[in-house]
């Protein structure tokens, strides 16, 4: 990247509210459905009905917008935001223009080896989802046809648009892991980028340095649905790279929307870049201004579970490792997991360890998350323990481990089926160090003669003998105590 330019990024993020009913209907908004099998004279814009507003929806959103660290606006209004398109039967869209929702918040950032940095968020705002084209063929180009589905007509989205204070895709890609994981604790959104649950489109433009103009005027590029945040970050990456190169050669960028293709990893030109006011928005005439009780939005404030940072101070003043807690706190179901462990657990840096090291491989290899886990906190809090009391040395914990995940069977179960456990019982293990000196006297008469190393080496043969099952260091001072013993005999 030429550092002839700042790189000026703005996201606007939609995410469908998991509300039971639509917007303005009392349609189902189930995903995966027959298609058109979810609709209602209302979501299918027939002449004549009225919408009437969801109070879920309504509170869903609310609760995101105070987690974001917005002002909710005790008045704001619908509006119409007209555009035609097969998947918008009414041929506008019920959205929220110049009074929205909520304004003024924000979410802050950690790029690694800076200070935190704050993102803010200009507004977040109520509005309807379309309805969903299938096109009949590989891609729209060579499509011989398109089927509308009109489920998701009428489904409850908000609107959340970033100040463009972005400025590298690694610092997007950031704020919308920060933003994913504070809705994931409020529980509004499925929040699922491949079902269209949570979508994505990226504002990106170049400033030359010395640009004194306003950001607004800058021409800006949009790409638009990227189905993944890693996809997000690569389809900012690609189109830094193309503007830097049109500007170096003295070329001007064109306003526009483009598409990502995730396979060759480029954007490519959709159409020019539609302005507010070619939508022509104007009031809804048929609902009225949405007014919310400040006694109301206080009740729904004292309700927020704790979010992200509160959840980060408390594990980095536990004592787990940063890196860990950075994991932790974005993976609310492993939070959770742990949240239900640690309680019963005295060592919360050895419970982490284990869940982010053996269980989460295994969970990767199963295709599962800590959700559904099928060794349950309480289980995996038996194994541990069986560690800490010495039973299980940690690679018999891990064979342990591997079994409960395939049977569902307790630790102490599986300990018992397999055998397994450490000798603690001394003078069973003084037999078997009785042999093994026996068996090497010349290494016995090394290690008398000042050769530590031999002393290791007869640990080994101990270990071996008990395959495994005996604990190094009591193997340790047991071989030390005969050796001394031995001596004091013989000589
Ligand atoms: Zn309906």
């Amino acid at each position: 990247m030429s550092a002839a330019f700042d790189v000026i990024i703005g996201l606007e993020v939609h995410v469908e509210l998991k509300t039971a009913s639509k917007l303005f209907c009392g349609c189902s908004t189930a995903f995966g459905s027959a298609p058109n099998s979810q609709t209602c004279p209302v979501c299918l814009g027939m002449p004549g009905v009225l919408p009437v507003l969801n109070r879920e929806a309504v509170r869903l959103a609310v609760r995101s917008a105070l987690a974001l660290n917005c002002t909710v606006r005790p008045y704001s209004k619908f509006d119409r935001k007209q555009y035609f398109y097969p998947d918008l039967p009414k041929a506008y869209q019920i959205s929220q223009y110049d009074l929205p929702l909520a304004e003024y918040g924000w979410v802050n950032i950690r790029p690694s080896g800076q200070d935190v940095k704050r993102v803010g968020i200009r507004r977040i705002h109520l509005e309807e989802d379309a309805g969903k084209l299938n096109h009949l063929g590989q891609r729209l180009g060579d499509a011989v046809g398109s089927l509308v589905d009109l489920n998701r007509a009428g489904v409850p989205l908000i609107e959340i648009v970033s100040e463009p204070d972005m400025r590298s895709a690694e610092e997007a890609r950031l704020y919308l892991t920060e933003l994913r994981a504070v809705l994931s604790y409020l529980d509004v959104s499925d929040l699922r980028m491949e079902e269209g649950s949570l979508r994505c489109d990226a504002n990106v433009s170049l400033r030359p340095r010395g640009y004194t103009g306003s950001l607004e005027e800058l021409p800006r590029v949009e790409i638009k649905n990227v189905n993944s945040i890693r996809n997000v970050q690569r389809g900012i990456e690609y189109e830094i790279a193309r503007q830097a190169e049109l500007l170096s050669r003295g070329e001007r960028i064109v306003r526009e929307t483009r598409g990502f293709d995730d396979v060759s990893g480029r954007t490519y030109s959709q159409r020019s870049k539609e302005e507010a006011h070619d939508y022509r928005y104007f009031p809804e005439p048929d609902l009225p201004p949405l007014v919310l009780q400040s006694e109301w939005i206080e009740k729904e404030r004292a309700a927020l579970p704790p979010l992200p940072d509160a959840i980060r101070q408390d594990l980095i003043a536990r004592g787990i490792p940063d890196k860990d807690v950075e994991v932790l706190v974005l993976d609310r179901e492993a939070y959770q997991y742990w949240k239900e462990a640690s309680p019963a657990f005295s060592d919360d840096r050895l419970l982490v360890n284990w869940m982010l090291s053996d269980v989460s491989r295994l969970l990767n290899a199963q295709g599962r998350t800590f959700g559904d886990c099928p060794v349950r906190p309480r289980q995996l809090v038996e194994l541990l323990t069986l560690i800490q009391e010495g039973t299980l040395s940690g690679r018999m914990a891990k064979e342990v481990l591997d079994a409960m995940f395939e049977t569902g069977q307790d630790a102490k179960t599986v300990v018992k089926q397999k055998g397994l456990s450490q000798i603690t019982d001394e003078s069973a293990l003084m037999q078997v160090v009785q042999r093994v000196l026996e068996a090497h006297a010349h290494v016995v008469e090394d290690y008398l003669s000042g050769k530590d190393k031999a002393l290791a080496y007869l640990v080994g043969q101990v270990m071996k003998e008990t395959r495994g099952q005996a604990k190094p260091d009591l193997v340790n001072r047991l071989l030390k105590e005969a050796i001394r013993g031995g001596q004091t005999v013989s000589g």
